[in-house]
Formats: C-alpha cells, sequence, structure tokens
C-alpha cells in the first residue's frame, strides 16, 4: 500500500463516524493519498473514546485525542462535526452516494442498547446502560436528562460496562448499594480483573461468601468448584482504588429478571427474578429458567447486557445490526464481512462499508475497534483498485454537493479549526469540585456559542 500523504491524485472517501473504526481508517486511507470526508454526529470526535471511556482514565483518553488530533490535521482530512446521518438527520444515505465519493463508510458505533424486553422496562427508574454512560461522559443531551437512581440500583449484566456505571454509583452518586445481575454464575462473569479494582474496595464481601453458599449446590451440579472460583474472584480484589463511600457492591447470580416491579406511580420498586441452573454447553455454559421466582428490591434498573445498531440511519438492518454480505464474493473472502448489503436484492451495496461496532455492535476495547478500522481500510483499497479511473471524482467536486446539502439545511457544522478553539476554552475553566476527569461544555448550545464568540467558522463553508 503506498504510504504517500496529500490527497492528489487520490480518491473521495467519506467516513460516517469519527470514533476509534472511523478514525483508523481515516489514518490509513489518508496515509495512501486520499481525500478523506469525516462526518460525525457529535461536535467532537472520538466517540467512545471521548463520552465512554470513563472520564477519570485521564492517560488513555488523552493519548487517543492525541492521535485523533494529529490525523485531522492532514490537509487531506475534511472533518464536519454535528452532522447526523440517516432517516429525517441531517444528511440521507442515498444523498451521500449522491455526492460522487468513491467509497462510503460506517463507523457510526452501536449506538442503541439491547434490552431484554420485559414487563414494566419502560417504568421510571429504568435505564440503559449507554444512555448513562453518556450521561456522565457529559455527550449532550444525554449530559442533561436527569436520571433518578434511588438508593439501591440494579445492573444487568456483569461486564465492564457495569463495571463503569458501578463506579459511577460508588464514587461520585454514592448510593446505598449497586448490585450487578448476572443469567449465569459467577465464574462467567464478564469484566477484566483490572477495571474492578475502581470498585472492589466497595464489595460487600460478606454478602457475596452468602450469594456463594445459595449458588453453591447449582454450580456443583455443574461441575463447577464454588470455593475454588471465590478464591478466585476475591483474588482479584486486590490493589483497589481506595472507597471514598459507604456504598456497598454486591452480586446476584443465576438469576434472570422476569419483571420490573413498580409502584402506584409506575416508578420502579424491584424485580422479579427467575432462578437459573447451569447446564454445560459445549466449553462453555447456560442458563436454564427453574420457574421459581422471588422478588429482589431496588429503586432502579440499569440494563448494561450490550449494543445494537442505530437503524434510523438507514442501512439495511435486522436483529440489531446492519446486514453484511452472507457469502464471500469473488474478491478477497475478507471483503464480503465489511461489505453493506441489501438482502431484498440479494445484492452488495456497492461502495458502501462497516466497520467497528457498526459491524459488529460491542466488539472489544479500543484496540479492536482500531484494528477493524484498519482492516476495513484494507478492503476498501482493493475496493478503489478495481474503480476505474474516469470514476474518480476530484474533492472539490464531492465538497461542493455536500456543502450544498448542509447549507439548505442550515447545519451548523464544526470543523477542526473550531474544535481547537473549543478546546482552547475548556482547557481554560476550571474543573466543577462534583465533575468527573477534565471540564467539558456538555451541550451543543455552549460549544457552538464558544466557538462563534471566538470568531471561528462553524457553518457548512467553514468545514473544509
Ligand atoms: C461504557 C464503555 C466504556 C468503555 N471503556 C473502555 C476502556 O476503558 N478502554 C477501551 O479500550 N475501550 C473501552 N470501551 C470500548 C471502546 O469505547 C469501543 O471499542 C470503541 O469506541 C468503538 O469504536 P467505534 O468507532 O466502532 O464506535 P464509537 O466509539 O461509538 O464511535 C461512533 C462515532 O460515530 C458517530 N455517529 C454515530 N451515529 C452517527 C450518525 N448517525 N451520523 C454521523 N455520525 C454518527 C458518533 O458521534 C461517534 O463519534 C468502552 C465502551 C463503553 C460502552
Amino acid at each position: 500500500m503506498a504510504t504517500s500523504m496529500g490527497g492528489a491524485g487520490g480518491h473521495v472517501i467519506i467516513v460516517v463516524g469519527a470514533g476509534p473504526a472511523g478514525m483508523a481508517l481515516a489514518n490509513i486511507l489518508s496515509k495512501a493519498g486520499h481525500d478523506v470526508v469525516i462526518l460525525n454526529r457529535d461536535i467532537k470526535f472520538g466517540g467512545l473514546a471521548e463520552y465512554g471511556i470513563f472520564p477519570s482514565k485521564l492517560k488513555l483518553r488523552g493519548g487517543l485525542r492525541k492521535t485523533y488530533w494529529e490525523i485531522l490535521a492532514r490537509p487531506n482530512v475534511h472533518y464536519f462535526g454535528n452532522v447526523c446521518v440517516g432517516r429525517g438527520k441531517d444528511l440521507t444515505v442515498d444523498e451521500l452516494r449522491s455526492v460522487g465519493a468513491s467509497a462510503l463508510v460506517f463507523a457510526t458505533g452501536a449506538q442503541g442498547t439491547k434490552t431484554i424486553g420485559v414487563e414494566g422496562d419502560s417504568a421510571i427508574g429504568v435505564y440503559h446502560a449507554k444512555d448513562v454512560v453518556y450521561h456522565f461522559n457529559q455527550l449532550p443531551s444525554f449530559s442533561e436528562r436527569r436520571f433518578e437512581m434511588g438508593r439501591r440500583v440494579a445492573i444487568i449484566g456483569v461486564g465492564d460496562v457495569m463495571v463503569d456505571i458501578s463506579h459511577w454509583l460508588v464514587r461520585y452518586k454514592k448510593v446505598e448499594r449497586v448490585t450487578a445481575i448476572a443469567r449465569r454464575g459467577p465464574a462467567e462473569r464478564k469484566y477484566n480483573p483490572k477495571e474492578i479494582r475502581a470498585v472492589c474496595a466497595n464489595v460487600d464481601q460478606e454478602a457475596l461468601t452468602q450469594e456463594f453458599s445459595r449458588i453453591g449446590p447449582r454450580l456443583e451440579a455443574a461441575g463447577q468448584k464454588p470455593d475454588e472460583i471465590l478464591k478466585g474472584m476475591v483474588d482479584e480484589f486486590t490493589k483497589c482504588d481506595p472507597a471514598n463511600s459507604q456504598t456497598k457492591v454486591g452480586f446476584r447470580f443465576l438469576a434472570s429478571p422476569r419483571r420490573v416491579l413498580t409502584d402506584a406511580n409506575n416508578r420502579v420498586r424491584g424485580l422479579e427474578i427467575e432462578e437459573n441452573r447451569l447446564e454445560p454447553k459445549g466449553q462453555d455454559f447456560a442458563a436454564v429458567g427453574l420457574k421459581q421466582y422471588y422478588e429482589f428490591p431496588c429503586d432502579s434498573v440499569v440494563f448494561a447486557v450490550g449494543d445494537r445498531v442505530d437503524e434510523t440511519v438507514g442501512l439495511p438492518y435486522k436483529n440489531g445490526a446492519f446486514v453484511t454480505c452472507p457469502a464471500p464474493t469473488e474478491n478477497d473472502p475478507d471483503d464480503s464481512l465489511f461489505q453493506a448489503y441489501d438482502e431484498a436484492t440479494g445484492k452488495v451495496i456497492e461502495g458502501v462499508f462497516l466497520t467497528g461496532w457498526a459491524r459488529k455492535a460491542s466488539e472489544g476495547l479500543v484496540g479492536i475497534a482500531k484494528r477493524d478500522g484498519e482492516w476495513c481500510a484494507e478492503v476498501v483499497t482493493r475496493f478503489l483498485e478495481r474503480q476505474a479511473p474516469r470514476d474518480r471524482n476530484t474533492i472539490e467536486g464531492a465538497l461542493r454537493p455536500l456543502r450544498a446539502l448542509l447549507n439548505a439545511r442550515q447545519v451548523q457544522v464544526v470543523d477542526v479549526e473550531s474544535l481547537r478553539l473549543l478546546e482552547g476554552v475548556e482547557k481554560q475553566q476550571r474543573t466543577p469540585p462534583d465533575s468527573i476527569g477534565e471540564f467539558k461544555f456538555s451541550t451543543n448550545e455552549e460549544m457552538l456559542t464558544q466557538i462563534q464568540r471566538r470568531g471561528a467558522g462553524s457553518t457548512a463553508h467553514a468545514a473544509s
């Protein structure tokens, strides 16, 4: 692959989404000499690196931000922040396809949250993990939503997202009790042992031992060794961050929520839980309901059971995911994995690709999303090599209709110069004592006002 800088002679590629996957793809394709136009829903770039990774992880976030600034500073990378693609949004997929770019890549992440579809899940006090995470990371408009957590919070799920939300509840909300509820057993817990350090000082170890006594016979019946599992779990509670609250963190295993129980005002008062047993399934274990139920009291419920893509983007969608080509095409076998596919016609959508969590929701950490973006860049490069030279558009030829569309809709596009100004202003602000991480403006209005006050362009004309 060529590595020369500068857009001369290359193709124009539009990337929708400036998270780790989109930025990794933009990095490779811009280095190869193509012009890359990045459209991003949020004013700021970074996606979950900016609005998902726990805000106190300053080193990780700062490192990623630095890398992204370097990519965006290239003359052949054109950033359009505050532009949302989708049905009824600023631009539709068909409009984007009409501007004459050689390829269109969706790196829009997985903006929706999976639900388990139980009665009462729209009650006051039921939340989706992503919304809560966006809230404490101050993503507009989630930053302004009220999250009434109450004293006792049940989080459905035992992955890293559960840990991050517990971290916020323990350290900043200082609630009374947080309970992670798991369908399967403690051996099937999904969180990273390093992540649990953020809250392990608050784990109620006495209650954990009692929980193991309660479920021990069922673990043994499945061939597991409860004592060893408990020891393994407790051994991970080392190097815990010092506790700063009395919050107790607990676990409920072999527990499937069947109903959210509500009071007369439709507020959460608890969960109806079905007891499960474990059944060996290959190398793994499946949960099997025992039809025995009990009430678990809590004031709020957070579903942290994974993500799904946003179907309003307007790409073919099925079961929480965008549809990719089901079988290898005559090209490289990898290509099909990244190509958008229309089941109605039975054909790939020529020149439209997917990467990162938009391709595989909830798939791993930033490093995995980055690798996916790089892998997709290889697929796009092979596609571009198959295009006839006469099919190429110039960057001006693609930007002109794009700007015309955005101007007509009066979209306030934010370019990189404006973002630099915004960053400068944010750095000068004092962080309020109760906030996590660095100071951030938490509404689009505040950000746009700051940009305009300092005279930077935040219109479609300004993005170049
Ligand atoms: C709570 C949480 C904590 C995490 N913590 C860590 C951690 O500590 N360490 C780690 O390595 N990984 C962590 N991860 C994982 C990591 O954040 C993801 O692997 C990665 O961000 C996925 O990258 P992506 O580019 O596919 O999607 P995203 O990061 O979601 O980026 C998607 C981008 O698309 C844009 N977009 C969305 N819809 C549209 C649209 N319709 N039009 C235009 N633009 C759109 C968004 O504005 C966003 O910029 C965490 C994830 C979560 C959920």
